[in-house]
């Protein structure tokens, strides 16, 4: 039976061009409808040295539907190769061309040679959405661009997190995972943002590892790394946000890396000590206020569901009420996502549910008994429905309309930190 998507928390699978606009100096070259490329951006940190209104698009039109747009995407490709300068563009395929049957793949393969390398991911947005989109993205550099090495530089970790720009706070997350990894004594790679791109796509196979901070985007693409280039991979599902949950991954990422045990305990010790002291110092704030509220639910895809339960419940001592995970996960990873709800300190378990209904989803909220003033961290969505509970509501996940993020990030020590700074903010400005 088709699935109702009342709220739309993501977008079609060609929605991955966020992914390619985040490598730097990589540019997604459209072959899709005209109106794909506008319906899919929008002004998050969007715009800079290449930016939607101007990818290159094959803007197919009816005639093309009947004769096939290959011709137009090949003077695309031709063309976009000759006046913009990039060093990597990503052809993307949007519903039209792969309904119609068009030979995409074979039509990049004329560009083998090409001076710079141009590469195509299927992103018909009838295959599935942009956490798909940004998998076949990653396994299109896989495929297309990379090869086995036989150098491994010691120490080298290309790490993956979930979907840029979908994830508002990307850039600032994969920032604050190098640097913790790099306390480690280990040597991060991301290809994201700034400074990184092409550069350190290359170093992608000579890694000892990949580590995947997430509980299912990305997973496929390690995995075939792991085929194609031998490279184990290390997959560690719960964004790591304050000291449980970070000691836990340091300690973890340290393990399989093989960092001496004393090394990691100092690093940890280290970070615990700043956070514990900042916590003290508000103590009274978490234990005599009458705001802020005893059960909490998070509205949002797997990745922010997972980490913030996790650390409202083992960090801050609340009590999950219903959790709501919004990303259409596959039906093959959500019981392993389910057990680890049931992975809470304390003994606590949380439900969890799989829905794209927002209508439902706020039934089940407006009908739980919080006991007391709800908290809600979710999408907008969630403002109005929480607000008429007269709860605390902070947005965190898409669509994100309530705060302008550059860099911030809510992973790490300090990412809990910043978290429990904007629920705290949002309680205590109540009674303004
Ligand atoms: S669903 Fe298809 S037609 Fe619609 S924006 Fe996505 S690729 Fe374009």
């Amino acid at each position: 039976m088709a699935k109702l998507l009342d709220k739309q928390r993501y977008k079609c699978a060609l929605g991955a061009m966020q992914t390619v606009q985040a490598i730097e100096r990589a540019l997604p070259i459209l072959h899709s409808g005209p109106g794909c490329a506008q319906k899919l951006s929008e002004s998050v940190g969007s715009s800079g040295y290449f930016s939607p209104n101007i990818f290159p698009c094959t803007s197919i039109n009816e005639k093309d539907v009947v004769f096939g747009g290959v011709k137009k995407l090949d003077s695309t490709i031709e063309n976009a190769l000759k006046v913009i300068d990039a060093d990597l563009y990503v052809v993307l395929t949007g519903c039209i061309p792969e309904i119609v049957g068009d030979d995409s793949g074979e039509v990049v393969s004329r560009y083998e040679d090409a001076e710079k390398p141009v590469i195509y991911a299927p992103t018909a947005g009838f295959k599935g959405n942009n956490y798909k989109g940004h998998e076949q993205v990653i396994d299109a550099i896989i495929d297309q661009y990379l090869s086995k090495s036989d150098k491994k530089q010691k120490g080298l970790v290309n790490i993956w997190a979930d979907v840029p720009y979908q994830d508002l706070f990307w850039l600032g997350n994969l920032r604050e995972l190098e640097k913790l990894v790099s306390e480690l004594g280990l040597i991060p790679n991301t290809i994201f943002g700034f400074k990184r791109g092409i550069e350190n796509i290359r170093k992608i196979p000579e890694a000892e590892f990949n580590l995947l901070v997430s509980p299912w985007v990305g997973l496929g693409n390690v995995k075939k790394m792991e085929r194609k280039f031998g490279t184990p991979y290390l997959h560690y599902p719960t964004l790591p946000i304050g000291a449980a949950e970070t000691s836990k991954f340091l300690r973890e990422v340290g393990k399989f890396a093989g960092v001496a045990e004393e090394k990691v305990e100092e690093v940890i010790k280290k970070h615990e000590d700043y956070y514990y002291y900042l916590i003290e110092r508000y103590a009274d704030l978490f234990l005599e206020n009458r705001v802020i509220n005893k059960q909490f639910t998070v509205v949002a895809d797997a990745q922010y569901t997972l980490s913030i339960t996790k650390f409202l419940a083992n960090d801050l001592g609340l009590i999950p009420a219903k959790q709501f995970i919004v990303d259409d996960t596959p039906a093959s990873y959500r019981d392993k996502i389910k057990e680890e709800f049931k992975n809470l300190n304390y003994g606590v378990e949380a439900e969890v549910s799989f829905d794209t209904d927002g209508y439902k989803i706020h039934e089940e909220i407006k009908n739980h008994d919080y006991h007391g003033y709800p908290l809600v961290l979710g999408g907008y969505y969630e403002k109005e429905v929480t607000e008429n509970l007269k709860g605390n509501f902070l947005n965190i996940a898409y669509p994100v309309q309530d705060k302008v993020v550059f860099d911030d990030s809510y992973v790490g020590y300090t990412g809990g930190i910043r978290l429990i700074e904007d629920i705290y903010t949002v309680a205590v400005s109540r009674f303004n």
